[in-house]
């Protein structure tokens, strides 16, 4: 059935481009690989030679040749055709670069034709209006955050297995994908700002947005973003991420650096690199990201005094005494003070108040706790104790199948992690695609397996927890390295 709105879409002028480029594209590529031979043909240099153009040429193509060679218009005395003639050759001279250029401007104007096309026919057109007049139409899948698990979903889906009629789109506040494992080296100085951004992929069917969500509703399917129009989706993958958790300790919101987002680690990054000879820095938690970042920032800067606070009696509380205690000596031939069984009960302009006892510190950086995203937090859900969202074997909401929560803000029975967002985005693209085609999904997923950790003590040593087995030194390091490069290597 073709409805009124159908119409709208096939008159639409970009669509006359899209199909008009997309023609001459086709007849550019048709005419190019028959004539080919032709091209190689040596130049003819007098009008002699036409016989050795023409002997080259298929039969039918010779014909209107020797016609037009014998036809009036292109009289072999006249300027036309002299003058057509001299572009022929030098067409022939520059037959390579033409073609490139050609080819280029081609392939520019079916770009910008397809996006035009994709974002006219679909972004304008609510889903509701379109079910409304019965047609099956494209449908919309949000994705929030081109985060670990935003961006996993795209690469799986992306270039063929998203059906026909889906389109995605992706909101992030930043145009590109960032590294967060590595903000502790960009907050450290130790790596450029370039080093941590990976481009998002490019497709007729993703439509990438930039801004800032501010909330979801739920019942109207639709996204908030800040100064702008809310968007409407048909599926939503929420994958925002965290932030840092302050558990209520005063002043700790105004008064730490935060390496929890690529902005706060700029800022972080600014502040350390300004601070004079012999400052002094607290690191508040000494978990996986307050001790790398306490060990780059010494390879960065070895002048400044390093203070990492912890609650407990070791460092990395979470990982096997003896990786705790080889970082510690690490720590220790390295002067980065330790200071264990801490607890902050405030923080106010350069100062630390551990267990009420002030500690003068030039930079205060918090690395002591992780939350959702605030877009999750205002979110009506059922949530676990951490606040994250509770969701079905499946990865929806369980009172909604349209929506999906990945990464850091899913309930999940591990701790959260780039691997485990990973995982989990591998299961709700399984998911996705068997509900797109009306199957039902699977009921049970296996366990997400989860690689190992690594960690790094400066560029040359390193810890990890590696299939169960404790790393220390050169080893791990090297392991981080070349896993940060594949991962790299694959998406960017
Ligand atoms: C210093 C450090 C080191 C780490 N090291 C490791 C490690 O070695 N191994 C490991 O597995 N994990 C590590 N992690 C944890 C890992 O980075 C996270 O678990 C992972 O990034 C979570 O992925 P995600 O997809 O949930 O969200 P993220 O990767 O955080 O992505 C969230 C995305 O949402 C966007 N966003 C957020 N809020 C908004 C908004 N309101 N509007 C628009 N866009 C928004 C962000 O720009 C971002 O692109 C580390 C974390 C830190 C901080």
């Amino acid at each position: 059935m073709i409805t009124s709105l159908q119409k709208d879409v096939q008159k639409s002028p970009v669509k006359m481009t899209h199909r008009i480029s997309s023609l001459v594209c086709f007849s550019v590529a048709h005419v190019s690989t028959t004539y080919v031979p032709l091209l190689k043909t040596a130049p003819p240099r007098s009008f002699d030679a036409q016989d050795v153009l023409v002997s080259a040429m298929p039969q039918d193509v010779a014909f209107l040749t020797t016609w037009s060679f014998s036809s009036s218009f292109l009289n072999p005395y006249s300027t036309t055709y002299r003058t057509l003639f001299f572009f022929i050759r030098q067409f022939y001279r520059y037959q390579l670069l033409f073609c490139h250029i050609f080819a280029i401007l081609l392939v520019s104007l079916k770009r910008i034709t397809d996006q035009l096309y994709t974002e006219r026919r679909f972004e304008n057109v609510s889903t509701r209006e379109r079910n409304k007049k019965g047609i099956i139409t494209m449908k919309n899948l949000v994705i929030l955050g081109g985060g670990y698990g935003g961006m996993r979903i795209l690469l799986r889906l992306l270039p063929n297995q998203l059906p026909e009629d889906i389109q995605i789109t992706l909101l992030d506040r930043v145009p590109y994908h960032s590294l967060k494992t590595e903000f502790y080296a960009l907050a450290a100085g130790t790596i450029s700002d370039s080093h941590v951004r990976v481009t998002f992929p490019e497709h007729p069917r993703l439509h990438v947005k930039y801004g800032e969500v501010t909330g979801v509703d739920i019942n109207e399917k639709l996204i908030h973003i800040k100064d702008e129009e809310s968007i409407m989706y048909d599926d939503l993958v929420i994958g925002l991420g965290c932030e840092d958790k302050y558990h209520n300790v005063p002043g700790a919101k105004e008064f730490t650096c935060s390496i929890q987002s690529i902005d706060n680690a700029r800022e972080t990054n600014q502040r350390l690199n300004n601070l004079p000879a012999g400052a002094t820095v607290s690191i508040v938690g000494a978990g996986l990201s307050g001790v790398e970042l306490a060990s780059e920032l010494h390879e960065s800067r070895p002048d400044l005094q390093i203070k990492i606070f912890d609650r407990g009696n070791h460092i990395l509380s979470a990982f096997p005494e003896k990786l705790s205690v080889y970082v510690e000596n690490w720590f220790d031939k390295n002067e980065i003070e330790i200071i264990n069984n801490s607890n902050i009960t405030r923080v106010e302009e350069n100062v630390l108040f551990n267990n009420d006892q002030p500690v003068q510190s030039d930079v205060v950086v918090w690395t002591a706790g992780i939350q959702p995203n605030k877009v999750i937090r205002d979110l009506d859900v059922e949530k676990d104790g951490g606040g994250r969202v509770v969701l079905t074997t499946q990865h929806n909401l369980p009172n909604d199948e349209h929506v999906y929560v990945v990464g850091d803000c899913a309930s999940l029975p591990h701790a959260p992690s780039a691997q485990l967002a990973e995982g989990q985005a591998e299961q709700i693209v399984q998911v996705l695609l068997k509900r797109w085609k009306g199957e039902a999904p699977p009921t049970e997923f296996p366990k997400i397996k989860l690689k190992g950790v690594l960690g790094s003590l400066g560029k040359k040593e390193g810890f990890g927890l590696v299939a169960e087995h404790p790393l220390t030194g050169r080893v791990p390091r090297m392991l981080k390295s070349g896993v940060l490069w594949m991962y790299k290597y694959h998406n960017g």
